[in-house]
């Protein structure tokens, strides 16, 4: 068993080689498992921190640890993370210099090396096998495991022969990690690999740190675009389902200023490992691909990934929106909805010849459906399908925080309904629409469909909200939009219920723009700072030759611009500093960090052109209302009254929201909102006794102002530090 000892040493490393204080669930139990000699399975999601639970006991223990990763690209990222954290590390593969494969396996059988990266087909090669005979080995470790499964998303045929390893190293302990969800897959992964009889570590298969948001499609670049404005910055996917939309968009995109690039399998290898290591390293920002794009890229600081279509099934959608927020801060899922994507793949199953396989799609794109159309917690659905429960609502979904309201919708079904039987051709959603709402246009004159009786019997809605009705109508299976016959509308057998069996036909009601409140990421820490972080973060990685996340992730970057550390030892204690990059980068951030403190002292700071000043943050981030309102200030440039009267809100309201914005450490215009008399009170509020009652406080003063505004002022200056 692993000893106390053990375990205390497992401990000194996670800090001092790697700089965290704690170990992520399942990840101590698995390492002693690998101390005691034991074979582990290891089921755990995307950024749960698998590679922590083989490359500690491989430091620990004596000889070398082989790592078995299916893409090159992976295995330099890995080993330059390790290489910068002080680990002894290589790879070994098809990329590499004769050169340099020679020197690389000198180190390995000097047994330099606590990690040795290697491709599965180099691993079993005759010659590579004989030398490992003679060699100590401290565990082999299967990552991306899945790659051995068919069944899996990503079947690799290369690793079909690791199965052999078990038999000739009986002695070496052996490790599988994958990610993936799937039962079904997991099986066929420990069959495979003679993994039966090992412990199997499965961790929850939730990712709490990404949010998930379905959208009705409408206008999906606008849509996009607005999402975007969001993330100002940040790096992120944009799934399409063909290389031709893949391709327009990333135009489009960057037509509007955004740093966007496409990437499918119709583009030559080299330039798409071209678009790639620029995400990797921060020159492209967006990314807009098929879903060839994901398995080789591991970027801990994605903030977002965006379907634009629909996504094939619900694992496909799980492995695609998993790869925001690897490193665990807030990051989004957005998944835009369109019934015509759901039309699409419906007649694609169609084509499908075998029954039985037909019906598999079926299943899948069925249950994709319910979980977009899901009016319960998207989380809940997701884990469910996985057979995980979750007990209460996540409260980190579209669905939680804004929950759709309902309503009875069975008397316009009856008029869609009617509509289309009085029609007696095919027409276009479009077209029915304009009926419904009563359109007088030439078109309808033309055909007399003004004097239709289901003219107009929606007139008490807009447009957008009967499309929305219709559109809900198709989901629910009352009418289909024959593509065959220009997506015209037609009544299924279930359109003969409406209105027919009293039982009501309960819609969503219609939302303009995107469902979404946000809590913004980091909102205490100095963004000023943080952005010079990042600058310098640039800087060393180019210096070095390194991905700027392998210099310090996200994470570090936002703790440092919070506790502003200026020390050695304030800088140990933010996550992810360990012992060797303290030495290879301390000073450097240490010294911007105290330059920055120095300089500020909270004035102006050039923040998008502007002079935006830095306040100290003194409260609680902001709720949902108070980030609306900041960004309808900073956007739009809107008034006090204006606000007040948008959000139907009094004026003494949106002064608090005000307070409550400025304690949060961001930055409202006071001294314009305050007037002339803004200085006066400052100068005067300089003399009062702090301790006193704000009655008190006003009564010395010569300036009259009313209590809501001066509850301001005084945020203000605690805000700038003078109070
Ligand atoms: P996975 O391989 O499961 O997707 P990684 O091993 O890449 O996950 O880890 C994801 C992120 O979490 C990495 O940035 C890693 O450094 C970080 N991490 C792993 N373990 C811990 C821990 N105990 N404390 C803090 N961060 C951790
Ligand atoms: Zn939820």
């Amino acid at each position: 068993m692993a000893t106390k000892k053990m375990k205390e040493q497992a401990r000194k490393i996670l800090k001092d080689i790697f700089g965290y204080d704690n170990f992520r669930p399942m990840q101590e139990e698995i390492i002693c498992s690998l101390l005691d000699g034991k074979d582990a399975f290891v089921l755990m999601p995307t950024g749960g921190g698998k590679s922590l639970c083989y490359q500690i006991p491989a430091i620990m223990r004596e000889g070398t640890g082989i790592v078995v990763s299916p893409l090159i690209s992976l295995m330099k990222d890995q080993v330059d993370a390790l290489t910068a954290c002080g680990v002894k590390a290589a790879y070994y593969n098809s990329s590499l210099k004769a050169a340099q494969a020679k020197e690389i396996l000198e180190q390995f059988e000097a047994g330099q090396l606590d990690l040795l990266y290697v491709a599965p087909e180099r691993l079993l090669s005759k010659t590579f096998l004989a030398k490992l005979d003679k060699l100590k080995l401290s565990m082999f470790a299967i990552d991306e495991a899945h790659c051995v499964s068919q069944w899996g998303h990503d079947f690799r045929p290369e690793y079909v022969r690791l199965g052999e390893l078990r038999a000739i190293f009986p002695d070496v302990p052996m490790l599988a990690l994958t990610a993936t969800a799937d039962e079904h897959t997991r099986e066929d992964i420990s069959e495979r690999l003679e993994l039966t009889k090992a412990k199997r570590f499965v961790a929850s298969f939730d990712r709490p740190n990404i949010r998930y948001l379905v959208a009705e499609k409408r206008q999906p670049l606008t849509q996009i675009l607005q999402f975007l404005d969001g993330w100002p910055n940040c790096s992120g996917v944009i799934y399409c389902l063909s290389r031709k939309r893949v391709e327009d968009l990333a135009v489009n995109l960057q037509r509007h200023g955004i740093r966007a690039a496409a990437y499918h399998a119709g583009i030559p290898g080299r330039s798409r490992e071209k678009v790639q290591d620029d995400f990797l390293r921060d020159r492209v920002k967006v990314i807009v691909a098929t879903i060839a794009f994901g398995m080789g890229v591991d970027k801990p600081n994605v903030r977002f990934v965006i379907h634009h279509d629909l996504p094939k099934s619900i694992e496909s959608y799980y492995q695609e929106t998993g790869r925001a927020g690897r490193d665990g801060l807030e990051s989004e899922a957005l998944m835009l909805y369109g019934s015509g994507d759901v039309n699409l793949v419906r007649r694609l199953i169609e084509n499908v010849e075998n029954i039985d396989q037909r019906r598999v799609e079926v299943h899948k794109l069925n249950s994709m459906v319910a979980f977009s159309e899901a009016l319960t917690c998207r989380r809940r659905v997701l884990l469910g399908y996985f057979g995980e429960e979750l007990n209460e609502p996540c409260g980190n979904c579209d669905i939680c925080l804004d929950p759709p309201e309902t309503y009875d919708g069975t008397v316009y079904a009856v008029a869609a309904l009617q509509c289309i039987r009085e029609l007696k051709s095919d027409h276009g959603m479009g077209y029915i629409v304009d009926i419904l709402r009563g359109s007088n246009n030439a078109r309808i004159k033309e055909a007399q469909h003004d004097k239709l009786k289901s003219h107009g019997a929606g007139s008490d809605l807009n447009a957008d909200e009967l499309t929305s009705i219709l559109r809900q109508l198709v989901h629910h299976g009352y009418f289909v939009q024959d593509v065959s016959r220009r997506a015209a509308m037609l009544p299924t057998k279930k359109a003969e219920r409406i209105g027919a069996t009293g039982e009501p036909i309960i819609l969503a009601k219609y939302q303009p723009g995107l469902r979404r409140q946000l809590k913004r990421l980091g909102a205490s820490r100095d963004e000023p700072l943080f952005k010079k972080l990042v600058l310098l973060r640039e800087e060393l990685a180019e210096r070095d030759d390194l991905p700027p996340h392998v210099v310090f992730s996200d994470v570090s970057l936002t703790e440092m611009a919070q506790r502003k550390p200026v020390s050695d030892d304030e800088l140990r204690r933010i996550s992810g500093v360990g012992e060797h990059k303290l030495e290879a980068f301390g000073e450097e951030f240490r010294s911007l960090i105290s330059k920055h403190i120095a300089t500020s002292s909270n004035k102006a700071v050039k923040s998008d052109g502007k002079e935006i000043p830095m306040l100290i943050a003194k409260g609680p981030g902001l709720n949902d209302t108070q980030t609306y309102i900041l960004a309808q200030l900073r956007k739009e440039g809107m008034s006090l009254q204006e606000i007040a009267a948008q959000q139907s809100i009094s004026e003494s309201t949106v002064m608090k929201h005000f307070v409550a914005i400025i304690r949060a450490g961001q930055y409202i215009d006071v001294p314009t909102l305050v007037g002339k008399e803004f200085d006066t009170v400052m100068a005067e509020l300089d003399d009062v006794d702090p301790y006193a009652s704000l009655t008190e406080i006003k009564r010395d003063l010569t300036v009259d102002l009313d209590n809501d505004m001066f509850r301001l002022v005084l945020a203000w200056r605690e805000g700038i530090g003078v109070a």
